[in-house]
């Protein structure tokens, strides 16, 4: 082999070690919510007739009684259920797929998934317990761990009773009004949530760390542990700097004052009447807040905001850190180009409002499959193999 063989394949090493090597707690913790969400959702498609199939195209695992038991998948013993299951097509399913994986909003996380590889984030949907594998991974593990140890240096714990999704969400509203007036007077925050409307879909994210820095700008830091003693590979940063100008554009959106009252409510279907339970409302009280609805919340939410210091975000830097050595690797500052950011938004979200059917990666990213779990499976891979073989008996 020559040097430029050996260094392009030294290059594809690198890019197949990349594939889920950076981690951020706050995206893995997004992900078991989205696990359980779907979760919750299979038992109930589970106890239907199976007419609405959460299946849109021919899954490497078809949907079944038991998503969990993966042995009878790939053993092909499936149950009479999962016979009587019936493949659709994308064009014969009147249901979007937001609405049909029933996401009443998409995560930062999960349209950073849907950058790498748009089809194995509709694969992982179907199938949970794949992403649930990866994510139980000590590399997973120890970066949940180090970003959880962080976030302790600067804030402590509190164990608030929460009984309703709106006690959930006021919660988080609650957090983030309590570090407003943190970050207005110079400290640094961590797990910041930001949210909002783009292209008619609700898009939620938490941000890593907000800080000023000795110029006065306001900086966004993403920490993300790394396996390999290392920078990521072209690919892997391109997603990471998609994640954070999209944190960027969320928080930019809430400090500008256009997140509304009726996006929280109507995209989140959240019961603006409901009374919030008593341990919600006993530290919103500790804080400095008297609510007693879950629109009480909303609207100290947005007043703090319209009225608070904030400037958008000046700065946006990845920061990545050795696991082994517990070292920094070094700091990337991301430059923020608003017009792409929305571009490549705009072509992600075509797919979940049903404009078009899910694709796999483009011919020049094909070194992904080789790390993916669906490779065998996957009919992005089995039509690109299909059409290659057409090509060369066309050509004999
Ligand atoms: S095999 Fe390739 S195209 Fe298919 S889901 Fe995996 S990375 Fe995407």
């Amino acid at each position: 082999m020559d040097a430029s063989g050996s260094q392009q394949q030294q290059q594809q090493q690198q890019q197949l070690d990349d594939d889920w090597d950076d981690f951020s707690d706050s995206e893995l913790l997004d992900i078991s919510t989205e696990l359980q969400s779907i979760d919750s959702q299979q038992a109930l498609v589970d106890k239907t007739d199976g007419k609405q199939s959460m299946v849109g195209f021919d899954s490497p695992c078809e949907s079944s009684t038991s998503m969990h038991d993966c042995t009878k998948e790939s053993s092909g013993h499936q149950t009479g259920d999962v016979r009587g299951l019936k493949r659709k097509s994308l064009h014969e399913d009147s249901l979007n797929p937001m609405q049909r994986f029933s996401k009443r909003h998409l995560s930062v996380t999960l349209l950073c998934d849907q950058s790498w590889c748009e089809m194995k984030t509709v694969y992982n949907i179907l199938k949970p317990h794949v992403k649930r594998k990866e994510m139980q991974c000590a590399e997973v593990q120890m970066g949940i761990d180090i970003h959880l140890s962080r976030e302790l240096e600067i804030q402590d714990v509190i164990h608030v009773d929460i009984r309703t999704r709106e006690d959930a969400e006021a919660l988080k509203l609650l957090n983030m009004l309590n570090m407003i007036p943190l970050l207005e007077t110079g400290k640094c925050v961590r797990e910041f949530p930001v949210f909002g409307v783009q292209e008619g879909v609700f898009i939620m994210g938490v941000i890593d760390e907000l800080m000023y820095n000795q110029k006065g700008e306001l900086v966004l830091n993403e920490l993300k542990t790394r396996k390999q003693h290392s920078m990521p590979s072209s690919a892997q940063d391109k997603v990471n700097c998609f994640q954070v100008a999209l944190y960027k554009l969320l928080f930019d959106g809430l400090v500008r004052g256009e997140v509304k009252k009726d996006h929280i409510l109507d995209h989140l279907k959240l019961r603006s009447h409901q009374v919030l339970g008593a341990g919600v409302q006993a530290h919103a009280k500790k804080i400095g807040y008297h609510v007693a609805t879950f629109e009480d919340a909303v609207d100290a939410f947005l007043l703090t905001m319209t009225c608070c210091d904030l400037p958008c975000i000046d700065l946006l830097q990845l920061e990545y850190y050795h696991q082994g050595s517990k070292g920094s690797i070094g700091i990337r500052v991301v430059p923020f180009d608003e017009a792409q950011l929305r571009v490549d938004l705009k072509g992600y979200l075509e797919y979940w409002t049903g404009q078009r059917e899910p694709k796999g990666v483009d011919i020049e990213d094909a070194w992904k499959c080789r790390s993916c779990l669906y490779e065998q499976t996957c009919d992005w891979v089995k039509n690109r193999l299909q059409i290659s073989n057409q090509k060369a008996a066309g050509v004999n």
